[in-house]
C-alpha cells in the first residue's frame, strides 16, 4: 500500500512530468464508485478545460488546485494499489488503468487503480474530503510535545498509534514498523508508557525512516526517468523471520498488532 514516501514520490514524479501548468481537456471515468464527490459525471464535467496549478499532498492525498470557475481542487487517494502517470496519449496504457483525463499537450493523467481502491474528489475545500489529521511527520510542528500529546493516556501498542492519520498522518504499517525499529522501541510497548526520551527516539526514527525513503525515490527516479518506479525497499529491517536483524544478528520476530503484520528484533526493540 502506498505510504508517504510513495504518495510524496508520485507528486514528485508528477512535477517532474511537468502536470502543473497542463490543462486537463476531458475525462474518462471507467469506474463510477472512484469518485466520492461530487458524482463521476459533475467530476468529468468539473474538471474539463481547467489547468492544474500545483501538485500538492498532505499525508496519503494528493491535491492539485485547479484554474477557472468551479470546485477548486482534485484530490486524488492512490488506495491500495493506486498509481498515477503521466505517458503520451499514444502510449499503450496499462490495462488497469482505470481513468484517463487527456492533458491538453498531448499527453494523458492515468489513475492506474488494479484493485479499484482509489478514490477522486472534485471540492471547494480539502477539508470535504481529508480527515483530521497530524502535522506533516517531516515538518517542523511534528514534535516531541505532539507526539507525547497524542501517547497520553494511551494504553494501545506504540505501532497501533502511528498508523493512526490522527497521531502521524502518512505513516503505515511499513513505515510504522521501521521507525521502531530505528529507535529501539518494541512495537507493543503502551503508548503512554514511552518516556519523553523514548518519545524523541521515535520521532528521530520516523525522520531517519521517511527521509531514507525519500533518498531511494529520489535516486530511482534519476536513475530511471521517465519511467521511475513506484514501489521499492527503502526500509533496513527484514520483513522475514529467518533474516538476521542487521543490528545484532538475532533472527527477526513476527507478531501481529491490530492484524497488521509486524516485525522488529526482539533483542534491539524493548
Ligand atoms: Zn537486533
Amino acid at each position: 500500500m502506498p505510504e508517504l514516501p510513495e504518495v510524496e514520490n508520485t507528486r514528485r514524479n508528477l512535477v517532474r512530468f511537468g502536470l502543473p501548468g497542463c490543462t486537463i481537456t476531458g475525462a474518462d471515468i471507467t469506474w463510477a464508485n472512484t469518485v466520492k464527490k461530487p458524482s463521476a459525471a459533475e467530476l468529468t464535467e468539473g474538471v474539463k478545460g481547467r489547468t492544474i496549478q500545483e501538485a500538492r499532498r498532505k499525508g496519503k492525498f494528493l491535491m492539485f488546485p485547479l484554474s477557472g470557475a468551479g470546485p477548486e481542487t482534485f484530490i486524488v487517494h492512490l488506495g491500495m494499489t493506486g498509481r498515477l502517470l503521466v505517458q503520451p496519449a499514444s502510449q499503450e496504457p496499462d490495462p488497469m488503468t482505470r481513468h484517463t483525463f487527456p492533458l491538453d499537450d498531448g499527453r494523458e493523467l492515468r489513475f492506474v487503480d488494479g484493485r479499484k481502491f482509489g478514490k477522486l474528489w472534485l471540492v471547494d475545500s480539502p477539508d470535504e474530503a481529508l480527515p483530521k489529521m497530524s502535522p506533516e511527520p517531516l515538518d517542523d510542528e511534528f514534535t516531541v510535545e505532539t507526539l507525547a500529546e497524542s501517547f497520553a493516556g494511551k494504553k494501545a501498542p506504540v505501532k497501533a498509534l502511528l498508523l493512526e492519520q490522527s497521531v502521524a498522518c502518512g505513516l503505515g504499517n511499513l513505515y510504522a514498523d521501521e521507525s521502531l525499529y530505528l529507535a529501539g522501541i518494541h512495537p507493543e510497548r503502551p503508548a503512554a508508557g514511552l518516556s519523553t526520551d523514548e518519545v524523541a527516539r521515535l520521532l528521530q526514527g520516523i525522520t531517519d525512516a521517511l527521509n531514507a525513503a525519500y533518498g531511494v525515490y529520489d535516486r530511482a527516479r534519476d536513475q530511471h526517468w521517465p519511467d521511475p518506479p513506484t514501489a521499492l525497499t527503502t526500509w533496513s529491517h527484514p520483513r522475514d523471520v529467518n533474516s538476521p536483524c542487521p543490528n545484532c544478528g538475532t533472527n527477526m520476530s513476527a507478531i501481529r498488532v491490530r492484524a497488521r503484520g509486524t516485525y522488529f528484533c526482539g533483542k534491539c526493540q524493548v
